[in-house]
């Protein structure tokens, strides 16, 4: 992202979400956006993920001038490149944990075999391979979002983008899906986590602070960047 800005009109007022945000993600990386409620977080998130887009200011993702994407492309780009998690989880509550999961893939045109297999495996691996005709009422919190993630990674994208993925957890449910992240990571993906908790973003290799619609610091593990 490069000086990007974005405000919100609400008739006469205007909201300054994001004042002129650079930063510069790698592929692989671990990042931790902090900041306190209002600051610009799922804004940013949002925009990262094409599901908005800047005011003003450029934002490359993989090369690609996404302000000179059609509408059609954005969601072209993010249905292959990125998988979103969502503090309320995000699931239909009419599909199973399994339907939730293989929904995405739909859109992407997975054939209907391969979806199923990757579903399943997807599920197995965050430890719900016995829930998977369950609806979202029937599992615990932890578990719901354990399918989010599950439906986020079967869809194969490089980058996860995950907005308080823990804030609605316990601690031990929380714990769960932050191993379930660093599994991701490990195995390349890019993440792109919002928290309000330091502890979780201590996790992370590299803290973005933003107050206020600007980014105050920006630390990697190993030294200050
Ligand atoms: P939280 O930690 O509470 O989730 P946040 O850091 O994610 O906060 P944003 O949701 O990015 O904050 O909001 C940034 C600012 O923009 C806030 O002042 C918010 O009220 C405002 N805002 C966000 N979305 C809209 C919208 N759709 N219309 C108008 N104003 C908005
Ligand atoms: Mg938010």
């Amino acid at each position: 992202l490069k000086n990007v800005k974005k405000v919100y009109k609400m008739g006469d007022n205007e909201v300054a979400a994001l004042g002129g945000v650079s930063i510069s993600i790698a592929d692989g990386e671990f990042t931790a956006i902090i900041g306190p409620s209002g600051s610009g977080k799922s804004t940013l998130m949002n925009i990262l993920g094409c599901l908005d887009t800047p005011d003003e200011g450029d934002y490359f993702l993989d090369g690609t001038d996404m302000t000179k994407v059609s509408e059609k492309n954005l969601s072209r780009i993010r249905s292959r490149k990125i998988g979103f998690i969502f503090q309320q989880f995000n699931l239909l509550q009419k599909l199973t944990a399994l339907e939730n999961v293989e929904l995405p893939m739909i859109y992407q045109g997975v054939p209907a075999k391969e979806r199923r297999r990757r579903a399943m495996e997807s599920l197995e691996r965050v430890g719900l391979g016995e829930r998977i005709h369950h609806k979202p009422k029937e599992l615990s919190g932890g578990q719901q979002q354990r399918v989010a993630i599950a439906r986020a990674f079967a869809a194969k994208p490089s980058i996860i983008l995950a907005d308080e993925p823990t804030g609605n957890l316990d601690s031990k449910s929380g714990a769960e899906v932050m191993t379930i992240l660093h599994q991701l990571h490990e195995s390349g993906n890019t993440i792109v986590l919002i928290t309000h908790d330091s502890k979780v973003a201590a996790e992370a290799t590299r803290r973005v602070r933003i107050a206020d619609g600007l980014i105050t610091s920006d630390d990697r593990n190993g030294g200050a960047a």
